[in-house]
């Protein structure tokens, strides 16, 4: 079956692909094991915000003091999961605590202000659907009729409808176009599973603290569906040549391609 990453990895370097599906060479960069872990306290973090609000928060309480509420729990959960992953993490794991314990603060400073706001205009049970939507992570989802699959980041519930989130742990919006075409696979399949049509998505890159919302028009999807047949042409056989290009100097297969 094909990955809707596969198609958005196509539209970086079709030899990308014919590498990793056909050569199958694996990589594993840092930057790779950085978003898991990141992917794995925001996950977390999440399951735990509505304990921190009903335990800790009072309406009394100023930004400031909400902020520290979310962000002494979110320390506890990165020290955790940097501890549990600390074979994995290379270099220093107090470097690795501190870079995310910078990002967690900004979240939990955004987390504060909404809560914020949320709690002077609503009731308490409106407060959770707003400040803490519905949210399943790690959504794998995949269709036959398609000969398409794929793991979306994060699915958000918004007035009863699900949209997929892209969380990106890299530190430039260099490739978005690649991000948007993930996006759009992501939307085909869940198209097809819900059988409602999904206009739109979110690309999360939390380094750069940026969400974008990305309307999922049409023509995205059949451009996704005309790449994802290139990349079936790979499967088949086909091998696309190698170009030294200016995305070979981004790319973790540099060393595959044109090391001595
Ligand atoms: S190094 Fe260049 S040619 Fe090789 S896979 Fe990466 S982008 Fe493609």
């Amino acid at each position: 079956m094909i990955y809707v990453t596969d198609v958005s990895q196509y539209a970086f370097c079709p030899y990308s692909v014919y590498l990793r599906k056909i050569r199958r060479v694996r990589v594993v960069t840092p930057q790779m094991i950085f978003g898991d872990v990141y992917h794995r306290i925001e996950e977390r973090i999440r399951e735990r915000e509505r304990i921190v609000f009903d335990y800790y928060i009072k309406e009394e309480m100023d930004i400031e003091e909400i902020t520290d509420e979310f962000y002494r729990d979110a320390k506890k959960v990165i020290k955790n999961t940097v501890l549990r992953n600390k074979r994995r993490i290379e270099g220093d794991l107090l470097d690795t605590v501190k870079k995310l314990n910078r990002l967690f603060l900004i979240k939990s400073k955004e987390k504060a202000l909404l809560l914020k706001k949320a709690m002077e205009t609503y009731r308490k049970k409106d407060v959770y659907e707003i400040v803490f939507p519905k949210a399943v992570t790690e959504f794998s989802i995949s269709s036959r009729r398609l000969n398409l699959c794929g793991r979306i980041d994060r699915l958000e519930e918004i007035g009863g409808r699900y949209y997929p989130v892209e969380i990106k742990t890299g530190t430039t919006e260099r490739y978005m176009e690649k991000d948007i075409l993930q996006l759009s696979g992501y939307a085909i399949l869940l198209e097809e599973k819900f059988g409602a049509s999904v206009d739109k998505g979110f690309i999360d890159y939390v380094l750069l603290s940026k969400k974008h919302e990305i309307e999922i028009r049409e023509d995205l999807k059949d451009n996704f569906m005309e790449i994802k047949h290139e990349v079936e042409k790979i499967l088949e056989g086909y091998v696309p040549q190698k170009e030294k290009k200016k995305e070979c100097e981004f790319c973790n297969l540099y060393e595959v391609c044109w090391g001595e």
